[in-house]
């Protein structure tokens, strides 16, 4: 049976009508039916009205960036020191013995902070990953990521169905995954219209080592092995990445914290999109990317929490608030939305059931904490 919901306002973000005052949103077995003012749907609907009273509701979070194969790392790794500190931290860690409690916690975490839909990174779990997602109720994207010299024969995806989000590759990086498997992976991507993500421009030893400059992150990854034979393309990251045919509408970069204004006209004619960082890219201690200059481009911009390795938890709205505190510039609170609804449901190809509030879309929304309205008064 329809149930009408009542709220004090809605941002349903379409770019008509991004609020609505004294909102109602009518739903039946998970779809929304109709949004609008309560003063023109509540007389006439006939069914049970649930009135949620003085909240402000937004389109379900989008989470565009995680590792929650990591979730059991919170507060196990070392911030500020740099990339390479954290890196080796990391890989001292017990990174394959992920407890399914803390995957729950995490699950329980972003559920109750409003996030509807992660793009996870699996490493080493992807279906099972998927498989905890869809059982916990979540719209997603699980990329297993490609890293190394193999391109596996049967190719990177695991062919399984999901009701709730699909299984994509991703790549590590530039410099973890060689270029054969990274054009590879990409090319599966398109071939099966999936999006494809990448962490690009993350830190200064990214860019030193694709310069072919000394790198003591390059000796700590030859020292264990890899990329023995890894040949320097000579160009800044993104120029490498754009080269390698890897950027385009279904791509997300993720970080971009060592961008030149080049590098963003790159990725803005590309058409694909980044999705910042920020509070991780503070704890590892890598600079901060220049997001201004990156939404001022026009570049469709989206958030993440990145995992818990290097973040403090998987709470979008603390992510969103840390970014606006520190934005200098305009940003009105639906700019700040857009980042964690609209903008990641067009990458990730998810327009159809998140992103906005409107009629046909999945009935699921967060509640904007007052903490964070009260950053745009
Ligand atoms: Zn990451």
């Amino acid at each position: 049976m329809p149930e009408l919901m009542r709220a004090r306002r809605a941002f349903v973000m379409t770019p008509e009508q991004p609020m609505i005052d004294d909102a109602a949103i009518i739903t039946d077995k998970g779809v929304i039916l109709e949004i609008g003012r309560f003063a023109d749907l509540g007389p006439v609907f006939s069914g049970p009205v649930n009135d949620l009273g003085d909240v402000t509701l937004a389109p379900g979070l989008i989470n565009a960036h995680s590792h929650l194969e990591l979730c059991h790392l919170r507060g196990r790794t070392v911030p500020d020191k740099g990339f390479m500190v954290w890196v080796e931290d990391l890989l001292r860690q017990p990174i394959f013995e992920l407890p399914d409690d803390a995957l729950a916690d995490a699950c329980r975490e972003l559920q109750r902070t409003g996030t509807v839909m992660v793009a996870d990174i699996a490493t080493r779990f992807p279906e099972r990953m998927a498989g905890f997602l869809e059982e916990s109720g979540f719209f997603f994207v699980i990329f297993t990521e490609a890293i190394g010299e193999r391109v596996p024969e049967g190719g990177f995806i695991p062919s399984r169905d999901y009701e709730l989000g699909v299984g994509a590759v991703a790549g590590h990086s530039l410099y973890t995954t060689h270029t054969d498997v990274l054009r590879a992976a990409k090319a599966e991507s398109s071939s099966r219209n999936l999006p494809f993500s990448i962490h690009l421009a993350e830190h200064e030893d990214e860019v030193a080592i694709m310069a072919g400059e000394p790198s003591p992150f390059l000796d700590l990854l030859q020292g264990r092995g890899r990329l023995l034979d890894f040949e320097p393309p000579c160009k800044a990251p993104v120029q490498q990445a754009h080269e390698l045919g890897l950027l385009d509408e279904s791509t997300l970069c993720v970080h971009c914290v060592k961008v030149s204004e080049d590098d963003i006209e790159i990725i803005r004619r590309s058409g694909a999109s980044v999705c910042l960082c920020p509070r991780s890219n503070e704890f590892i201690g890598v600079g901060r990317a220049p997001w201004e200059a990156i939404r001022a481009a026009g570049i469709n911009v989206c958030l993440g929490t990145d995992s818990l390795a290097s973040n403090h938890d998987l709470d979008l709205w603390n992510e969103a608030s840390y970014f606006k505190e520190r934005y200098q510039g305009d940003l009105s609170m639906e700019d700040a939305l857009a980042m964690m609804t609209r903008n990641p449901a067009r990458v990730f190809g998810v327009g159809n059931r998140l992103g906005t509030l409107e009629p046909g879309k999945a009935a699921v929304w967060s509640i904007v904490p007052d903490s964070f309205q009260e950053l745009f008064d």
